[in-house]
């Protein structure tokens, strides 16, 4: 069985949280159940949560718009700044964020893309984080110890943080089961296979899968859904477009919006069969 990528918006083995694997079920209850069953006998399997809350927000925002191995590279080069130990480490994450010099940490952080961008939403996100919980360890209390409805609101109310990145701090930081995020993978999939309407924005197809999903697998629900998204379901060209023995979730897909007969892909909304 492949292990977890090194470079994962999870941090990869490496990311650090808790160390749990999650149950299959011998019979599980919906649909989704048994795809994200499916996908911990393809992939790993790995309950999440008990990162540094900060961190986590941190590894996210420089995942934005770009991919896992182009963002581990600067989160890692970021941590080796301004983390513990760093040149510029000021006894908490946040506080040297908070203080950092913009030019320096675009640059430190150039491999992700859109570094201006990410360096002025690191820097106000610290910022208001040093404000409103002292720095780094009273968010993380925060957002581990409050009511998640109102950890998710407080989040989506900061400036650059969307409905994934709140998704993701709750789940990998916060240890939240029930939390599944969708990324632009996950959107995909879960419409082309059926487990959500075909028209669901992304928090409707969250909305489906946190109905469905127990929430303990939810977390490796959406880290290994972004994997086999990658391996197998792409957005172009999924493997069953030319074989229809390429994908191990065959028999448990609607192909909503794939034509094998065709060669033809459209986004599951556009789909002639379900098209108005
Ligand atoms: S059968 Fe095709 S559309 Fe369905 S999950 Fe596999 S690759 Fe994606």
């Amino acid at each position: 069985m492949p292990e977890e990528p090194a470079e994962n918006i999870s941090g990869g083995p490496d990311g650090g949280g808790i160390e749990s694997a999650f149950e299959p079920s011998p019979d599980p209850a919906t649909r989704a159940e048994a795809v994200v069953d499916r996908l911990g006998d393809i992939y790993w399997q790995k309950a999440y949560g008990g990162q540094d809350a900060f961190e986590c927000l941190v590894r996210t925002v420089l995942s934005q718009n770009t991919s896992d191995v182009a963002s581990q590279p600067a989160h890692d080069a970021l941590m080796a700044r301004y983390g513990e130990g760093g040149e510029e480490w000021e006894d908490d994450l946040a506080v040297s964020l908070a203080d950092a010099v913009r030019d320096e940490l675009a640059e430190t952080i150039a491999s992700a893309g859109l570094y201006n961008q990410k360096s002025k939403t690191l820097i106000r996100l610290a910022d208001r984080i040093v404000e409103e919980y002292g720095g780094a360890e009273g968010f993380d209390e925060f957002v581990t110890g409050g009511d998640p409805a109102e950890v998710r609101s407080t989040l989506l109310d900061m400036k650059g943080v969307g409905p994934k990145t709140a998704d993701c701090v709750l789940l990998f930081s916060g240890g939240r089961g029930g939390v599944f995020p969708v990324d632009t993978h996950v959107h995909r999939i879960a419409r082309r296979m059926g487990l959500a309407p075909p028209d669901a924005d992304h928090e409707g197809v969250r909305e489906c899968l946190e109905q469905d999903v127990p929430p303990e697998k939810c977390g490796f629900g959406h880290t290994a859904m972004i994997q086999f998204g990658r391996d197998y379901c792409k957005a172009r060209k999924p493997a069953c477009l030319d074989d229809p023995e390429a994908c191990p979730m065959a028999d448990r897909c609607d192909q909503v919006g794939v034509y094998p007969d065709t060669g033809e892909v459209v986004d599951p909304r556009e789909a002639s069969d379900v098209a108005d």
